[in-house]
């Protein structure tokens, strides 16, 4: 059985990160994703388990301390995001693909463990104006989680040239022709 790999999409919240993987789940059957843990709540619709594993603070803590993270970040004022060994190991065992969403830091620390096997991509807002205006219309924001977002993302553009590739989602469309085409690429290397 081929060995599995990562693929990581990290982007600003708001570039339309979600959006587009969700089109290659559509269109790669070998993709599964890895379920992140956090500290946040749930928004409306999300399950536990399925779109992140929901911990309280302790419950994170007792994880770090028991080194059950690859890589863990806080952020949003003490929000903590990880990304669970168990959830990669799993799923790379059985020969899967595995899609973390990610923010930044967490893609570059994940691309230093795992080198050639991940393929580390950054999904780019056309500009801060634009994330702006998504990020309004998404209504999932107050005025200070907002401006908190808006401050990560031009802290996070920065770090753009430690990715193997970026892909500007100015257009939808073109965008996920971009991802769907870099994608295949990756999964057919030896
Ligand atoms: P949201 O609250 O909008 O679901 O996610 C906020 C940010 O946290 C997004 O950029 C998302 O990609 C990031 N994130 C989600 N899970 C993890 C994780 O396991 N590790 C890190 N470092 N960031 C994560």
């Amino acid at each position: 059985m081929n060995k599995g790999k990562l693929i990581i999409l990290a982007a600003p919240s708001g570039s339309g990160k979600s959006t587009l993987a969700k089109m290659l789940f559509d269109d790669f059957e070998n993709l599964k994703f890895s379920v992140s843990a956090t500290t946040r709540s749930p928004r409306e619709g999300e399950e536990d388990g399925v779109h992140y594993h929901f911990l309280n603070s302790e419950e994170f803590q007792q994880k770090i301390e028991e080194q059950d993270f690859l890589e863990w970040e806080e952020f949003y004022s003490g929000t903590r995001y990880g990304t669970l060994r168990s959830e990669v190991d799993k799923k790379l065992k059985t020969g899967y693909f595995i899609l973390l969403d990610i923010d930044v830091k967490g893609a570059v620390n994940i691309k230093q463990i795992y080198g050639e096997d991940c393929l580390s991509l950054f999904i780019q807002p056309p500009s801060l104006k634009v994330l702006k205006q998504r990020l309004e219309d998404r209504g999932t924001e107050t005025e200070q989680s907002l401006g908190l977002r808006l401050e990560r993302a031009s802290e996070e553009l920065e770090y753009t040239d430690r990715f193997d590739q970026i892909i500007i989602n100015d257009d939808l469309e073109t965008a996920y022709a971009q991802l769907k085409h870099t994608v295949t690429k990756f999964m057919n290397q030896k």
